[in-house]
Order: C-alpha cells, then sequence, then structure tokens
C-alpha cells in the first residue's frame, strides 16, 4: 500500500470503517478509496484510463515524449521540476539523471508535497522538496551550492488532485467552498475575493484572465447577489453565471447532448480567472521567466507548458526577446500540443502548450 495515502484508508490500532455508498459504484472524490490507493489497483487504472480517465487522488503527466525530447536530460544533470505535482515529469527526469543526478522539486500545494516526497522516495536519486513558489528556485540554488540548474522545468496550472477535490473549490462540477487556494499560507480565498473585490476589479479579472464574454454582467450580478447574501460556495457561483447566461442545468445539458463534441462549461471561465487571480498565477510566471535565464548553466535548457493563452503568450515573448538579446541561443519556433491519441486518452491536456529555449554557452 503506498504510504501517502493516509488521508483515505488507513490501518491503524482505532481502524475505522470506510464510509459506506450507496449504489454500486462510488461517486464522491472521498468514497473512491480504491482510486487513491491505485497502486494497490492496477486493473481499475488501466480501466479508468482506457475510458480517458484520471483516477482520483493522482495525476497523468502531459507531453511526456514532447518534454523528455526537447529538454534532454542525461545522466548527472541537476534539474528544478518549479511543479512537481504527483510527481509524473519528475519520474520521468529521474529515470534520465541517475543515481548521479539531482532533482530540485518545487510545489506550492503543501499536503501534495509531501505525498509525492513519500511516492518517491523510493527513487534512488537525491531529491530536495521545496514547499515554495518556483519563483525560489535562485535561493534554493545558493542553498544547494549550484552554479546553476541544467533543466528548468513548470508544468503550469493545478494538478487533477486539487481539480477533483471538492475542498479545494476549483472546479465548478463539484460542490464545495470556494476556496481555490493551491497553498494553504495564502490568506485570501475565492470567496473573499468575490466578496470584496470592485465591481470594476471583477470585470478586469474575468475579461483579463480567462477572456469571459460576459465579464460585466457577471460581476455586476456577483454584487448584486453578495449584498444579500455571500458568495460562498461553488454552486452559488455555477448558479450566478448561468442565470447571467440565461441557462438552466437541463437546457445546458440538453445542449450539451446535441453538440458533436460538447462545449466548455458555461461558468469554466470564471471558475479559472477567479483561480488564477486568487493564485496570483501570472505575476509568479513573469518572475519565473525573469529569474530562469540567471538560473541555467550555460547551454541549460528550459520547458514550460501553459494551459490557457494568457500563460502562453507571456512563455511565448520571453523566449523570444531572450533569442533577440542573446540570452537564449534558441527557442521553439511554435507551441507543441498534444496529439489526437494523447488528447483521447487524457481529455485534460488538451489544452497544454509546451516551448522550450536553451541558454547561450
Ligand atoms: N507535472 C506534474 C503536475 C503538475 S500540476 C506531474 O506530472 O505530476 C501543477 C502543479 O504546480 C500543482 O501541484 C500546483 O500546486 C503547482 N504550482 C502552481 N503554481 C505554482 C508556483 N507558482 N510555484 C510552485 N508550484 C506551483
Amino acid at each position: 500500500m503506498d504510504t501517502f495515502d493516509n488521508n483515505v484508508e488507513k490501518p491503524s490500532s482505532n481502524h475505522h470503517r470506510r464510509p459506506r455508498y450507496s449504489g454500486t459504484h462510488p461517486k464522491s472524490f472521498q468514497q473512491k478509496y480504491k482510486e487513491h490507493n491505485i497502486g494497490a489497483h492496477p486493473e481499475l487504472r488501466t480501466h479508468l484510463r482506457a475510458k480517458g480517465k484520471t483516477p482520483a487522488g493522482s495525476h497523468i503527466p502531459v507531453l511526456i515524449e514532447e518534454v523528455i525530447g526537447c529538454l534532454k536530460p542525461k545522466a548527472g544533470q541537476t534539474i528544478a521540476d518549479c511543479t512537481v505535482g504527483y510527481g509524473g515529469h519528475s519520474l520521468e527526469f529521474i529515470k534520465r539523471i541517475g543515481p548521479t543526478g539531482k532533482l530540485i522539486a518545487f510545489d506550492v500545494d503543501g499536503a501534495e508535497l509531501e505525498r509525492t516526497r513519500q511516492r518517491l522516495s523510493k527513487e534512488k536519486v537525491s531529491i530536495s522538496f521545496y514547499h515554495s513558489n518556483f519563483a525560489g528556485i535562485a535561493n534554493a540554488m545558493s542553498k544547494e551550492k549550484l552554479e546553476g540548474y541544467d533543466i528548468i522545468f513548470a508544468d503550469l496550472g493545478v494538478s487533477s488532485m486539487q481539480i477533483d477535490n471538492p475542498a479545494r473549490g476549483i472546479s465548478y462540477k463539484n460542490e464545495g467552498p470556494l476556496d481555490m487556494r493551491m497553498d494553504e499560507r495564502l490568506k485570501q480565498t475565492g470567496a473573499d475575493l468575490l466578496n470584496s473585490l470592485s465591481e470594476e476589479e471583477l470585470a478586469k479579472t474575468l475579461w483579463e484572465l480567462s477572456d469571459e464574454p460576459d465579464y460585466k454582467e457577471i460581476a455586476h450580478l456577483i454584487v448584486i447577489q453578495r449584498a444579500v447574501q455571500p458568495i460562498t460556495q461553488v454552486s452559488q457561483l455555477v448558479r450566478l453565471v448561468f442565470a447571467v447566461k440565461g441557462l438552466t442545468i437541463n437546457s445546458w445539458k440538453k445542449q450539451q447532448r446535441s453538440s458533436k463534441f460538447g462545449s466548455l462549461h458555461p461558468a469554466a471561465r470564471t471558475f479559472q480567472a477567479l483561480r488564477i487571480l486568487v493564485n496570483d498565477e501570472l505575476s509568479c510566471l513573469k518572475e519565473l521567466l525573469r529569474i530562469a535565464p540567471y538560473c541555467l548553466r550555460p547551454g541549460g535548457r528550459i520547458g514550460i507548458i501553459s494551459f490557457h493563452s494568457g500563460e502562453d503568450r507571456l512563455v511565448k515573448q520571453s523566449f523570444r526577446d531572450g533569442v533577440e538579446n542573446g540570452i537564449y541561443q534558441s527557442a521553439s519556433q511554435n507551441a507543441i500540443v498534444p496529439r489526437t491519441k494523447e488528447i483521447m486518452s487524457n481529455p485534460r491536456c488538451a489544452s497544454a502548450k509546451f516551448r522550450w529555449a536553451i541558454k547561450g554557452v
């Protein structure tokens, strides 16, 4: 049994029975105890993956072949995985850098970082974990007495574990508190911001961070509704967005059934914008892009996977400027995107865009 699954089922002297669920299959995130311990249930993993699903409490790494092919990790190298998450990319790096290599792993999510630390503890390579924003790669470099990293890698945004956990309030799909913080040390939750920002600030957030077309109307209704009752739950925000768009849950489902490919959930952009704001994601990315060239060894490589146009624009511009200024010797011409086969097996990777750059020697 994987030791990190201690939040789900832990045999101990005062062993508690698992909560029973009605019906034949577990539905909620917490009830999926087998999925949380997927290492012990390989047949369930195969079954879920064949259906394009991610087992609860885990994460399927995206664009693995492309990342490895472009960043070319080699024996003995030092790699900064800025967003270690479930450790999917890290495991692939570890295989290639071998016992003489070093992995420096960062994540702002303390709970998931601890699980990943335990999951990777069997690996025969030196790994240092930092419960830190990736803006801390420079500090870590001096702590680890490094001249620079051979590879800096970041897979931006949220993990499947974070999306699926209703207690996080990141997804419009699961009822829960509108928390949205990846780092529990942050002071303000999504609910705090929804109930305190001005209408103008809310509208600006919705437009700039997710291109929500109904940004003005949604911001206006948030301000009206919160005067009656604070908006603290996922379902309140989903209902509000549906109201603005003149939809009901039933009319939306009907629309979904008749559309060939399915369309973006009406509340997806609103949730994305709020999450990016809560976690100050764009400022963190700008800082990473600013300091990365100074943290790379000559000839070192940087690779970044982003999931929306706001992030991708920043990465593209920074790598392009770096080549023009001579900081980078080369950079990817176009964003590398997942192949259809990968999207079919992991629909969550559909919007991924990968770019890389190589520091001058
Ligand atoms: N590549 C990983 C998945 C990464 S998911 C894997 O294959 O398993 C993205 C992770 O980045 C999440 O765990 C999230 O908590 C973390 N994250 C997001 N912004 C961050 C930041 N600014 N600094 C450090 N970690 C961050």
